[in-house]
């Protein structure tokens, strides 16, 4: 069992693309492994390999509740195939320690994925799920995008930010979703 030390942000690899796995190597297995004790060491629903300064495409999750228990998932090279409507999800991130802020996300989603076996897997996460905004997240630390790019109220996570001691949001990283703002507009924010 190993613990790793997650990144904070303003970690400049938090914004590098990560890297495609050719194969689910012995050392992949021991990363994603690491991965799932950090994650449950620091109460997390997600971890992606980025946020432990491995710029692979790996990520895991445990969704589980108190009234819902799920399996732990691996997500190897995912990527979003199908997407639909949209929600509003309050979110925080283990690389932003104590903050949570409302962010705009697809309502649906369906994510193409390689399992710890190698194995392609298709899934399929609808009605705004924990799970379906959980794959949403995380595929976005792959691809160097944090959950405070899909902002809605730029100032108030602003001060969050300064609150917690973490640098402000970079306006040249929020990001242009029409999409979803055209799919929120008939939702009362
Ligand atoms: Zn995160």
């Amino acid at each position: 069992m190993a613990t790793l030390k997650v990144l904070n942000y303003g970690d400049p690899v938090l914004r590098k693309d990560a890297e495609k796995v050719l194969k689910v190597s012995a050392k992949i297995q021991k990363l994603v492994s690491d991965m799932f004790d950090t994650m449950y060491a620091y109460n997390g629903v997600g971890l992606a390999a980025p946020q432990v300064g491995e710029l692979k495409r790996i990520f895991v999750l445990d969704c589980s509740t108190d009234e819902e228990p799920m399996p732990r998932m691996v997500f190897i090279n995912p990527v979003i195939i199908k997407k639909e409507s949209a929600i509003i999800s309050r979110e925080g991130c283990l690389s932003f320690p104590g903050v949570y802020t409302d962010v705009k996300r697809y309502e649906s989603v369906t994510v193409r994925y390689m399992d710890l076996k190698g194995k392609t897997q298709t899934m399929t996460a609808i009605g705004g799920t924990l799970l379906c905004r959980a794959i949403q997240h995380e595929l976005d630390h792959l691809n160097g995008v944090l959950f405070v790019d899909h902002v809605i109220d730029r100032f108030s996570a602003d001060q969050l930010l300064a609150e917690h001691h973490l640098p402000p949001i970079d306006p040249e990283k929020i990001l242009v979703e029409p999409e979803l703002d055209e799919a929120l507009s008939g939702v009362a924010l």
